[in-house]
């Protein structure tokens, strides 16, 4: 079945112009600067991106998790920067808040996420849990009509920015979502991290000095974030996963692009059976990275908690990014190492594909883990 509907490639249309436009002019200003456009972060708000899947009751734009993969694409395409930190606001925090949150955090917060008023961000990582996330020290205290919540978080996008944090704390027996807000007493933020790539995604730490929160900032039930957090990371490799598809295209047509008109010998470089070698391989991986994202993205729409699908995604689209930007590199020769050309950009950011959303190792971990399991099962590979 045709994954993608009329009112999809409406958005893909929209999201284009809007890149075309706005994004692509500054591409390379947001990494050479280390800049976030936050205006531009919020017009996409006016024009309903970041609040795509959520219901238009809410203040969304009532749409799906393709629509929101579509974004992530052609974002990812131009700026995948910028699209980390659209990835982080609208799908790690905010369609987690409207999914999982209260009436109260329903009416109050998630308007204010969807039209761009507010910046938001997830807390998960802390500094001694990353890849063992569960091991989070972070602790929410209950106390007369709340709780009050000690620790930090880091490595946390738009961090810098955020004016609500989706964040999760050790309570009791278990594992809570709570929203903290900027302007809660025992807030603050530390310095913005300078890093390799996705330069212009602002990524920091957050500190949490006892803060008091009544109890109605409690997101989903007390306890019981252990499936939020696991859901959660489910949609959030699939979405991911089309930043470094959008890396991957751009990162091909460049080279194709490129290959065509810088002739040596006489030639253009593409007749080179070896650069042929080399564009025949990165079609290929993008190519079987797309197939791969579209199927978790349709399995994920059916059913969150399928791991399997969105690990074995995101496990090799990104690694395949990486191959892909590295080879449009050697294609540029000494030009492709020149920061003025865009393919080192594309390098720089597709090695975060690696790291953010649980590393390539825990990717491989899931995916062992998840086929023994189900082969066990039935003795099928899953299909
Ligand atoms: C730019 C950027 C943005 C980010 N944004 C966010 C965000 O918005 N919110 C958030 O909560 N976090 C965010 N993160 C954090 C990210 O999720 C973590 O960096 C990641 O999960 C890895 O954790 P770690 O850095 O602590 O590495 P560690 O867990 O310490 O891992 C170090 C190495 O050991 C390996 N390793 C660890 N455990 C195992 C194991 N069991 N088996 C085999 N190998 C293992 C890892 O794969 C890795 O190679 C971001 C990180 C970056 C760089």
């Amino acid at each position: 079945m045709e994954l993608y509907g009329e009112m999809h490639e409406e958005i893909r249309n929209s999201v284009r112009e809007f890149v075309r436009r706005k994004l692509m002019p500054i591409s390379s200003k947001i990494d050479a600067e280390d800049h976030f456009p936050v205006e531009l972060f919020r017009e996409m708000g006016r024009l309903g991106f970041l609040g795509i899947t959520v219901p238009e009751q809410y203040g969304g734009s009532g749409m799906d998790y393709i629509s929101q993969a579509i974004i992530e694409e052609e974002l990812g395409y131009a700026s995948a920067s910028f699209a980390l930190s659209y990835g982080a606001h609208s799908n790690l925090c905010l369609d987690s808040l409207w999914r999982n949150g209260n009436q109260k955090q329903r009416e109050e917060y998630v308007p204010r996420l969807c039209s761009g008023e507010w910046i938001g961000s997830l807390g998960l990582t802390e500094p001694t849990s990353g890849s063992d996330a569960l091991a989070m020290k972070t602790e929410a205290k209950k106390v007369d009509n709340g709780y009050v919540i000690k620790g930090s978080k880091t490595l946390i996008t738009n961090a810098p920015y955020a004016d609500l944090v989706l964040t999760y704390a050790r309570t009791g027996s278990g594992f809570t979502p709570f929203v903290v807000l900027s302007d809660d007493r025992g807030f603050s933020r530390g310095n913005k991290f300078t890093k390799m790539g996705m330069r212009g995604s602002p990524t920091g730490e957050l500190f949490f000095d006892s803060i008091f929160l009544p109890s109605d900032r409690i997101v989903g039930k007390e306890n019981e974030g252990r499936n939020v957090i696991l859901g959660g990371l489910n949609s959030e490799r699939v979405i991911l996963s089309f930043i470094f598809l959008g890396i991957a295209k751009r990162a091909l047509e460049l080279s194709l692009s490129y290959a065509s008109s810088r002739t040596q010998s006489g030639q253009p470089i593409e007749r080179f059976e070896l650069i042929q070698e080399k564009l025949s391989y990165m079609y290929t991986r993008y190519r079987s990275s797309r197939f791969l994202c579209e199927d978790a993205l349709r399995r994920v729409t059916a059913d969150r908690m399928d791991g399997l699908s969105a690990a074995s995604a995101i496990l090799y689209t990104a690694e395949s990014a990486e191959y892909i930007a590295r080879e449009a590199i050697q294609i540029h020769g000494g030009y492709g190492y020149i920061r003025d050309f865009e393919v080192e950009r594309l390098l720089r950011d597709a090695i975060l594909g690696q790291i953010g959303a649980g590393t390539t190792e825990i990717r491989k971990h899931i995916v062992a883990r998840e086929l023994s399991k189900r082969f066990s099962e039935n003795g099928r590979i899953p299909e």
